[in-house]
């Protein structure tokens, strides 16, 4: 008997009738001997629609109450998917995150999972009973609920299937696996059989909002073996695992992420002196708002600047501070950008190739694209463009590394 945790997201619980379908697969999945963990995000849009009534309130609403609030979209699939199953004759029973004794930080909004304690799970199993239970939300020290940020019912699923030893994650979506980049915005892109957990997690950090960072953190950590595959149609989707022994036979590059969440700030002007960073980027960090991308260039006549990126819901709070330290600094300007966007290759097997990096900047370069700034991973390369050229500059990559699927008008 295999112990199996499953997710659906928001999409495949978007309505009643596709929350009874999604009772179907768990009983036929139970049907076929597997112990079984259902767990569910808020019906697709309920998590928005929540959040806007907040809003409608107060722009910057309590953070605390926000938790309560948008906890209660996975409440109602829960429930919902708790009665469809036994309207299907099988035993179910559902639980809210803290429930099932999900422990988390404090940090509401964005919490982490500490701990899990399975005994009241582990022990419906053993009952035969099947296990629903509320994605992305659970509870700190002093019971207060708390939610793991978007996309965490990804992190839920992971986690039980960590803390319970389960044989297997499968990840339930509205496509059928991973594919070479986002296939709503590449149509030729293809789904991949296997990628390793280094890899779809350089996928997630870059942008594809497929899984949650940290649920792909959590399942290199604990080994957890991850499936993603679709709701909707039968087939085997993607498995994302430790290193793939058939690597000599992997593309160099596996997929190509992208986002468009940044935004960019510059400071020029600024001394070239020790600690001089340490004042820029460290006033911003102090701020609590995350850098991502950073470049620091000297001209001839040793001044510095620094650029760097933020998330966009940042920039305002970001550049009024940098311009409190070009006054303190004496730099002379500041520049904010918020048309801009981040293209990633990805692929482990760009640690064995030379000649990646001119690949991709030839590909960029023939579509006449701008690259603004450059960083690297062992197994990334990341380039920020323009954002107009942004979906110009992934086809381009795609078909540059060999990625598209062959042409059905062509045979
Ligand atoms: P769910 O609601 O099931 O959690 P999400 O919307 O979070 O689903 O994730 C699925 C979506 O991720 C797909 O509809 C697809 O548009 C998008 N996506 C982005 N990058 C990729 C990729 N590389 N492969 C597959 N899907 C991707
Ligand atoms: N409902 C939450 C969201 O929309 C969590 C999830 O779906 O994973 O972000
Ligand atoms: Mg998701």
């Amino acid at each position: 008997m295999s112990l199996i945790v499953q997710k659906y997201g928001g999409t495949s619980v978007g309505t009643v009738e596709r929350i009874q379908a999604v009772a179907e697969k768990v009983a036929k999945s139970q049907r076929s001997g597997n112990q079984l963990v259902v767990v569910v995000s808020a019906m697709s849009g309920e998590t928005n629609r929540l959040i806007g009534l907040a809003k409608d309130i107060d722009a910057e609403p309590c953070l605390r109450e926000m938790d309560v609030l948008v906890s209660t979209g996975e409440q109602v699939t829960i429930a919902l998917l708790g009665m469809a199953l036994k309207k299907l004759g099988v035993e179910a029973r559902s639980y809210t995150g803290s429930q099932v004794c999900i422990l988390t930080d404090n940090a509401h909004g964005k919490a982490r999972i500490q701990d899990i304690d399975g005994h009241r799970i582990e022990a419906d199993l053993e009952a035969g009973v099947v296990v629903v239970v509320a994605g992305f939300q659970g509870a700190d020290e002093e019971g207060n609920i708390t939610t793991l940020g978007r996309g965490g019912s990804d992190t839920t699923a992971v986690a039980l299937a960590a803390a319970l030893n389960a044989d297997e994650c499968q990840i339930y979506t509205d496509v059928d696996g991973v594919y070479t980049t986002d296939p709503r915005v590449v149509s030729r892109a293809q789904r991949l059989d296997k990628i390793t957990f280094d890899e779809m997690l350089e996928m997630a950090s870059q942008g594809s909002k497929i899984l949650q960072i940290r649920s792909v953190e959590f399942a290199g950590k604990y080994n957890v073996p991850l499936r993603v595959m679709s709701s909707f149609e039968e087939g085997p989707g993607t498995l994302i695992s430790l290193e793939d022994e058939d690597q000599m036979e992997k593309a160099v590059v596996s997929g190509i992420a992208f986002n468009r969440d940044e935004a960019k700030l510059t400071i020029r002007g600024i001394p070239d002196q020790p600690g001089v960073a340490y004042k820029v980027l460290g006033a911003i960090s102090a701020a609590n708002i995350e850098i991502d991308v950073i470049v620091q260039n000297v001209a001839k006549d040793n001044s510095a600047t620094i650029t760097f990126t933020v998330h966009r819901n940042d920039l305002t709070q970001a550049e009024k501070l940098l311009k409190q330290i070009a006054t303190d600094l004496g730099a002379q300007e500041v520049d904010a950008d918020d048309r801009i966007a981040k293209v990633s290759i990805v692929g482990v097997g760009m640690r064995s190739h030379a000649g990646v990096a001119s690949q991709m900047f030839e590909s960029l370069a023939k579509e006449g694209i701008n690259i603004q700034l450059i960083t690297t991973s062992e197994i990334k390369i990341t380039v920020v463009i323009e954002e107009r050229y942004l979906e110009l500059a992934v086809r381009a990559l795609h078909s540059g590394f060999g990625l598209d699927a062959p042409d059905p008008e062509q045979g």
